[in-house]
Parts: C-alpha cells; sequence; structure tokens
C-alpha cells in the first residue's frame, strides 16, 4: 500500500493540472510547469513499473540485486527528463528500497557495508547515467534548432528567388511581346523581321536561363525534376547553330552542324535542359577560339532501356585548349582555367551543364589539348516518341513549341463590346498588353496600380481586369479583394499577371479571389486562350489555319493520307491545294484546307497535321500522281 500509484495517480494528476493550468497562466511560466509535470509523472510511471516487477515477477531474488529494475527505470526517466529527473528517480530508488523494502521483504534493506556499498554504486551510476541522458538531449534540441533555422534560411532564399524572378521576367516581358508585335508589323522589311526573330529567340532563351538558375537552385535542394517532352532535335540543333553564327562570324570562326542520317529527328526529352547543355558548350567553343572551325556533331547508339537511344553530342572546336591537369576541375561551380586568355562568364556553364546531364542519366567527358583545341563528348540517353499515342504527341509537341505564338486575333463579330481593364505600373508591360488588345478588338482602358484600377472598375465597370500582382499605393491582392466585395464584383474575370514561379504565390492569389493567374513574360497565345476560356470570347485568325486551335502542330509521326479519298475529293479542290502547298503561303494553305473540310473534315484534319510536320512533299507527290492518272490519255 506505501508503493507509489504509478499508473493512476501521475496522469491524472497531469490531466487535473493541465486542466487547471490551460485555464489559467499562460506563457513560459505554464509551458514550464507542463514539462515538469510530465516529467515527474514519466519518473513515478516508470519506478512504479520498476518496483512491480521486483516484488511479482522478480520475488523470488529476494533481498539479492535489488537494483536490476531500477536501473532500467532510471534510464527511462533520465532519458525522457534528463539530468534532474534521472538523478531524482536515482534518489527516490534508494530512498524506496530503504523504507519500502523493510515492507516487501520484511527485513531491513541495509545489513551490512556491503549493502549500503551497493547503494551508494547505484546512486552514482544512475547519476552518470543521468548526464549522459542530458548530454543526448542536449544534442537532440540543438539538432532541433538547427533544423529549425535551415528551415527558415531556405524560406528566405525561396523569397529572394521569387522577388529575383519577378524582376528579371518583368523587363523581359517587353522584349519578348515587343520584338512579337513588331513581327507582325507589315512595314518592317523581312531583314529587320530575321533580327527580330532573333531577339525573340535570344530573349526566349535568356527566359530559359532565368528558370534554370532557379532550376539550378531547385537542384540543390533537390527539387528538380525533368521534363520531357517532344521536341524536333534538328529543329532545336539547327536553331542553336543559328542563334550562335553571327558571334562565331564576327570572330572569323566557322560553325557547322552535322546531323547524323540515322538520328531520329523527334527525340522525347527536357526541351529546356537539352537547349542549355548544347548551348553552353557552343557558346564556350566559340568563346574560347580565335580561329578555325567549330563542329557540333550529333549522332546515337542503342540503348539498354527499350524506347529509348543515347544521344552522343559532340561539341569540338580549334581553340585554345585546357592543360591536362585542369580538365578535370573546369567542370567544378565557378572554376575558370588558368590557361584561359579570355576572361568571360562565371565559370557556372559547365556546372550547370554537368548537373543537366547527371540529372539526365547522362554523362559528359572532354579532351582537350592546349593551343590545340577540344572536344567534350555527351552521352545522353532520351526517348523516341514511337511509343506514346499520336494525339500525345501533336498535344504536347504543340504546347511546347508554338511557331504560330506571334499571330494575332480577332474578335469573331456579334459579339458584347468586351471592356478590359489592365492594372499595371509597368508601362511597358500596359502599353505592350493595351495594343495587343486593342488590335484584337478590345476596348481598353489601363490603371497604374491596385488604387486607380478599384476606382476604374467602380466608374467603368469591365468585363475583365487583367491585374498585375505587385504594384505601388495597392498591390494586386489587396485590390482583387477590394472589387470582390463591391456591387458587381462578384461577376468581373479577374486574371492575375505573375511573375512568380511558386505555387504558394499562386494559391494566394486564388485566394484573394482571382479567377486565374497568367505567368510572365505574358505570351499571345496563353493571354487569348485565357481570354477564351475566362470570358467565353470568340476569335477569328485572319493568317491562320482554321481550327480553333491556333496552331499549325509541329511535332509527331504525320498521320497516313489516304490517298483514297484524296481521290474523291473534286478535281478544284485538289488543284487549289496543290497550287496552295506549291505557295508555301500559310494563308492560302489554311483557305485551300478549309475547303477541304468542308467536303471532308477527317482527310482535312489528317492533311492539316502532316501540313504542321512540313509533309509538303509527300502530299504534293500524292496530288500530283492523281493529276496525272485523272489526265485523259494521249495528252
Ligand atoms: P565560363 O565559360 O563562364 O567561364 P564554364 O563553366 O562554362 O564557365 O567554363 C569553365 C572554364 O572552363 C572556362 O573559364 C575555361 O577556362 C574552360 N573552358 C570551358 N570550355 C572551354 C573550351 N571550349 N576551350 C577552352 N577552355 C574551355
Amino acid at each position: 500500500a506505501s508503493y507509489p500509484d504509478a499508473s493512476a495517480s501521475p496522469l491524472s494528476l497531469m490531466a487535473g493540472q493541465g486542466a487547471a493550468l490551460k485555464a489559467g497562466a499562460k506563457g513560459y511560466l505554464h509551458n514550464h510547469l507542463r514539462v515538469a509535470l510530465k516529467d515527474l509523472g514519466i519518473l513515478l510511471l516508470a519506478l512504479g513499473l520498476a518496483v512491480a516487477i521486483r516484488k511479482f515477477l522478480l520475488g523470488a531474488l529476494e533481498a539479492r540485486i535489488v537494483w536490476v529494475t531500477f536501473y532500467p527505470a532510471v534510464m527511462v526517466a533520465a532519458l525522457y527528463g534528463g539530468l534532474i529527473t534521472g538523478f531524482l528517480a536515482a534518489v527516490v530508488s534508494s530512498l524506496i528500497a530503504l523504507y519500502g523494502w523493510p515492507l516487501i521483504g520484511n527485513h531491513p534493506f541495509i545489513n551490512d557495508g556491503a549493502d549500503l556499498l551497493g547503494m551508494v554504486a547505484f546512486l552514482f551510476n544512475g547519476a552518470m547515467i543521468a548526464v549522459v541522458a542530458e548530454v543526448a538531449r542536449r544534442a537532440r534540441i540543438k539538432a532541433i534548432h538547427a533544423k529549425d533555422q535551415a528551415e527558415s534560411a531556405n524560406k528566405a532564399k525561396s523569397v529572394f528567388l521569387a522577388t529575383m524572378s519577378h524582376e528579371l521576367r518583368t523587363p523581359l516581358n517587353a522584349i519578348l511581346g515587343f520584338s512579337r508585335l513588331l513581327q507582325n508589323d507589315e512595314n518592317i522589311s523581312p531583314e529587320n523581321k530575321r533580327s527580330l526573330g532573333l531577339i525573340n529567340r535570344s530573349g526566349e532563351h535568356l527566359l530559359a536561363l532565368i528558370n534554370n538558375v532557379l532550376n539550378l537552385s531547385k537542384i540543390e535542394a533537390g527539387h528538380i525534376s525533368i521534363d520531357e517532352s517532344v521536341l524536333d532535335l534538328s529543329g532545336l540543333m539547327r536553331d542553336l547553330v543559328e542563334l550562335l553564327r553571327p558571334r562565331a562570324e564576327a570572330k572569323g570562326l566557322s560553325l557547322s552542324l552535322d546531323l547524323a542520317e540515322d538520328v531520329p529527328r523527334f527525340i522525347m526529352a527536357d526541351e529546356a535542359k537539352l537547349r542549355q547543355i548544347v548551348l553552353n558548350l557552343l557558346g564556350n567553343a566559340v568563346k574560347f577560339s580565335a580561329a578555325g572551325t567549330i563542329l557540333l556533331a550529333i549522332s546515337q547508339k542503342p540503348c539498354d532501356v527499350s524506347e529509348r537511344i543515347i544521344l552522343q553530342i559532340s561539341v569540338r572546336d580549334s581553340g585554345e585548349g585546357i592543360g591536362q591537369e585542369e580538365v578535370q576541375k573546369i567542370f567544378e561551380p565557378f572554376y575558370q582555367a588558368a590557361s584561359t586568355r579570355v576572361r568571360e562568364g562565371t565559370g557556372l556553364g559547365l556546372a550547370i551543364t554537368r548537373d543537366f546531364i547527371t540529372l539526365m542519366g547522362g554523362s559528359i567527358s572532354v579532351e582537350s589539348t592546349l593551343g590545340e583545341g577540344s572536344v567534350f563528348l555527351v552521352d545522353l540517353p532520351v526517348g523516341l516518341p514511337g511509343g506514346v499515342g499520336t494525339d500525345d504527341i501533336s498535344a504536347s509537341a504543340s504546347a511546347a513549341v508554338s511557331r504560330d505564338d506571334n499571330r494575332i486575333p480577332h474578335l469573331a463579330p456579334g459579339q458584347d463590346d468586351w471592356r478590359i481593364l489592365i492594372v499595371e505600373d509597368q508601362s511597358e508591360n500596359s502599353q505592350l498588353l493595351s495594343r495587343i488588345l486593342e488590335q484584337a478588338g478590345f476596348q481598353v482602358r489601363v490603371a497604374w496600380n491596385g488604387a486607380e484600377g478599384v476606382e476604374a472598375f467602380r466608374s467603368w465597370r469591365p468585363h475583365f481586369i487583367w491585374m498585375d500582382w505587385r504594384m505601388p499605393v495597392m498591390d494586386g491582392k489587396e485590390a482583387t479583394r477590394l472589387i470582390r466585395s463591391l456591387e458587381g464584383g462578384r461577376d468581373v474575370r479577374i486574371v492575375t499577371l505573375s511573375a512568380s514561379v511558386f505555387k504558394q504565390d499562386r494559391d494566394e492569389l486564388i485566394q484573394a479571389g482571382a479567377d486565374d493567374f497568367v505567368t510572365k513574360p505574358i505570351r499571345f497565345r496563353e493571354i487569348f486562350g485565357c481570354m477564351e476560356a475566362r470570358l467565353g470570347v470568340r476569335f477569328t485568325y485572319d493568317k491562320a489555319l482554321p481550327d480553333n486551335s491556333g496552331v499549325i502542330e509541329q511535332g509527331g509521326q504525320p498521320p497516313l493520307l489516304d490517298h483514297k479519298t484524296l481521290a474523291s475529293l473534286p478535281d478544284p479542290l485538289r488543284a487549289n491545294l496543290a497550287a496552295a502547298i506549291g505557295s508555301l503561303d500559310s494563308g492560302r494553305i489554311g483557305t485551300a484546307l478549309d475547303a477541304v473540310s468542308a467536303v471532308d473534315p477527317v482527310l482535312a484534319a489528317d492533311l492539316r497535321r502532316n501540313i504542321g510536320l512540313f509533309q509538303y512533299t509527300a502530299i504534293l507527290d500524292a496530288l500530283q500522281s492523281m493529276a496525272k492518272a485523272d489526265a485523259p490519255e494521249g495528252n
């Protein structure tokens, strides 16, 4: 009866005290008291259990090795409660032995000097256990603290990245948007249009680069993934060579591309990463060569995995080369070879390149001789699109490549007079957006910050608002919230223009009441696509193929042309189609396909897809052979 009631009292004590404390004192004292009560509870529980085991299970031991069950009890108490609790457990155990033992065993606990020595040794060992447990506990607390600190530092880094990406994307928006707009301008000469194309492609590359720098920090955090889609390999490689040609030619270097015949045109790979890998290597070759030839060679070899091949990319230059002792070091971040005379760049390019290649399951090596040149060799496993359904291919490929991005649609006739409000503090962005929307036939107004936006909503009642997120005076989130609370504020469509790449930011926008968001830099297709989806407006594409997707599909395998149905088309339609394809004028081809579609929409769709994949000669050959067969004999 004198044993502590280990199972009931501490818990009920804790529960009772806990409830009382919850209602009363708060803060520091409250927490400390709770912890102390919890430790006390554990201590009593452990000791009670120790006594019970000693008495009932190990009762046959009588007065021998009394401490056998108290050691584990002290250990448990010390592990949970630390030094004081552990030490207290050792002392309470000794008191139980001293005063409780006569009650259990009907004879005194200390009979001779050996019993006393045993108790002192137990107390000493118990104190040691308590010290060790305390050290372990402190180490654990320190680790938890360090983890918390690392997490908050990581969060700060994410915020920094979000801000930086916003700052970089905003000016890019103007570069990409205006160069695209100018490409539509009829007064611009073809040569200037080509230059604009280059500006545009460089801008797109810069955008990809920004994304990749963001990705690099994600690689460090282990958050990066490979985003495979169907891509036109030869098109991509040609684009990259063309992108660097002006720079190479300015230095008197010749730049050539050698694509082995057996390399498939369409592959499945992470386009942005592949692009950056090749661009980094080619860029270095141009940068570190003063004369001679640079050769980008692409070949393939079989891969163990089915539906995949190993793409072999080699970049050879006759430049300054790298010394043997430095060849491996150049892949380290920020390393620039001592022998290098040209001091441009950051020394990050090859580190990123190698990270991407490793991530994609490939490898990179380099052979170089000082003064003679270098060759970088990359082996990269990539997928073959054959394993995917044709529909998937065209869908993902058209999403990846949208050459028709620069076409501006027009509002289809017979619709409301749509009023669109742009709330944006950056004048380049608002000018760009208002121009493309006006050209498409909308009524447009611009407000320069959130507060003006709310005012414009009150006085003008737009149907749709393009809302920038970060603005002075009042930001987009606040403005959206305010507008939603106004009369009629629930009916207007609000879509946020945000440069942020972080999901939590997007969730915040939607919570604030935005219907959707479009990421900057804006792409015409996304802008009009979003308005179609959110507002239900309809567009016509004047120079385009007639279907609403507005995209000439790229990539994938062309569907087989059904020669029989092609032959069954009325002669004038076939002749018209042949002439249109012969002219290579997309407007004419579109009109001709429209006419075919009226007679046979399935055939028209097949033709369209073939044209999207540049199968002009195949279609022309088929049409011409039919024309010959139709021609009366002897003519
Ligand atoms: P960066 O080009 O910005 O300096 P990189 O990581 O791309 O950074 O390259 C690191 C270093 O490797 C370069 O500074 C240069 O010393 C060396 N290097 C890379 N490519 C070549 C090349 N084709 N020829 C000679 N040296 C090269």
